[in-house]
């Protein structure tokens, strides 16, 4: 289907004449399968997710928890340092430098306190229901006038916290910012897994009058595999047209010369991550072939390439998961969602990557302890990144403040960004698969115990 997306969309770009309202039309069928896929999300992570933990014991639960942490925490920290080695070895920004590279677009300005605090307030919603459609975000923005009135006058209802505030950009420069607080579409996944994860432990605990909760909330989650089943059969035509679409959108393939050795370091980086790293740890700790565990995946890495999210991604992991590689549902269901936010090794590699070859655009020498900081916090940042197209670029923000480079400098890599979220949202997406795999295997004597328990309460319910 991929293939043929791309055929359909040379063929059509060079012979289609299309104007844009045509070219809008033309990728109408990929549309609908991306609102498809929205759709299941919010069912499918509060029904899998309460079922998930309902079903464990809550000390095993806690035990799970902190294995799929670890591996998360590692696999993304190796992630980030191949791809310092790979930036640091092949050096894609040396070659030119920053004025050489044009800046599209804009990226709204905030800073790491901002970002991770929004993360914390993002974990308690204030409200579960807003939650389900809308997320907090603090963005900075410059304010040029200078009177009291109308910068009070420019604040808009929907703003929550507006704080304006002066910042020296050079010496003997000072500029205005309005430092603002609002909710912003977007499912706020974090806090609803928060919320899940706490309801879950907590009807499980109730024993019999918890029961009539769980039953309900596993028929909801056999209800929602149900219907991914059917959104399963959309899926090709969707596929089709969404990347064909996309091949006539893009209007500069220049760039894509310009930033030839920024994409291809990134791109084998994630390579190497994906096919040998991944499946070493996998290997050695499953002891099965885990490229035969990759095939189970392929639609889900397919649907990733084609969708770049992992949240949107989520009802087909799960299928393939369960399904093609029979991972224990009492795992899927509790570490997929849980990977699907903040396990993100494709985004951290990035990140690294995209921060060093800034530094090299911008001629800068960078220390060990800047490396440092550039491992730190690209860790945080993917972690901080929510599971939906382009995120990573949101976060970079993160990574670059942090080493002291400037936030707008992120528009230098826009224009490929596209092509790489794609790619590295297929990472993200592996990982959580192998993660899936590896916590199951390491929780094998929990799960038979469990098992063992069940059967007795079956022979002797009291
Ligand atoms: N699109 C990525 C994902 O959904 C996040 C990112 O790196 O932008 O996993």
């Amino acid at each position: 289907m991929c293939f043929s997306g791309i055929g359909v969309g040379v063929l059509v770009r060079e012979y289609g004449k299309l104007s844009n309202l045509d070219k809008f039309y033309f990728a109408f069928p990929g549309e609908v399968l991306m609102r498809m896929l929205k759709l299941i999300i919010l069912p499918l992570i509060i029904s899998s997710m309460i079922t998930g933990v309902a079903a464990l014991d809550s000390s095993v639960s806690g035990k799970i928890g902190l294995r799929a942490i670890i591996y998360y925490f590692c696999t993304t920290v190796i992630a980030v340092i191949l791809g310092i080695v790979l930036v640091v070895i092949f050096k894609p920004g040396a070659s030119q430098t920053a004025e050489e590279i044009e800046r599209v677009g804009s990226t709204p300005e905030v800073t790491t306190v901002d970002t991770l605090l929004d993360l914390i307030r993002n974990m308690f919603p204030e409200n579960l229901v807003q939650a389900c459609f809308q997320q907090y975000k603090t963005k900075r923005e410059k304010v040029d006038v200078t009177s009291d009135a109308e910068k009070n006058s420019s604040t808009s209802s929907e703003e929550l916290v507006t704080i304006v505030m002066t910042a020296e950009v050079s010496e003997n420069k000072t500029q205005e910012y309005k430092v603002v607080g609002m909710y912003s579409d977007g499912i706020n996944v974090l806090g609803l897994i928060v919320f899940c994860l706490v309801f879950g432990v907590v009807i499980g605990k109730m024993g019999e009058k918890g029961q009539v909760l769980v039953d309900f909330f596993n028929a909801l989650n056999e209800a929602t595999m149900r219907i991914v089943q059917i959104i399963m059969w959309y899926m090709p035509v969707g596929i089709l047209f969404l990347i064909a679409g996309k091949i006539i959108e893009v209007d500069d393939w220049e760039i894509f010369r310009k930033l030839g050795l920024y994409m291809a370091t990134v791109l084998s980086g994630l390579a190497i991550h994906s096919i040998v790293i991944l499946p070493l740890i996998y290997l050695i700790i499953v002891r099965k072939n885990p490229f035969r565990f990759a095939m189970g995946m392929a639609q889900a890495l397919l649907t990733a390439l084609m969708v770049s999210s992992s949240s949107a991604t989520l009802p087909v992991t799960f299928r393939c998961a369960e399904e093609k590689n029979c991972v224990d549902k009492r795992i899927t269901r509790f570490v997929l969602p849980v990977g699907a936010t903040i396990n993100m090794d494709g985004t951290a590699l990035y990140e690294a990557v995209a921060a060093i070859f800034i530094a090299q655009l911008n001629d800068l020498e960078l220390d060990i302890g800047q490396i440092i900081t550039i491992s730190v916090t690209a860790t945080a940042a993917s972690i901080g990144a929510a599971g939906v197209p382009q995120a990573g670029l949101v976060t970079m923000v993160i990574v670059l403040s942090a080493v002291g480079l400037p936030a707008e400098d992120v528009t230098l890599i826009i224009a490929v960004d596209w092509l790489l979220d794609r790619f590295r949202t297929m990472v993200n997406v592996l990982g959580d698969a192998f993660g899936a795999g590896v916590v199951e295997k390491l929780s094998k004597k929990e799960l038979e115990q469990m098992d063992v328990a069940s059967e007795v309460n079956i022979v002797n319910p009291f």
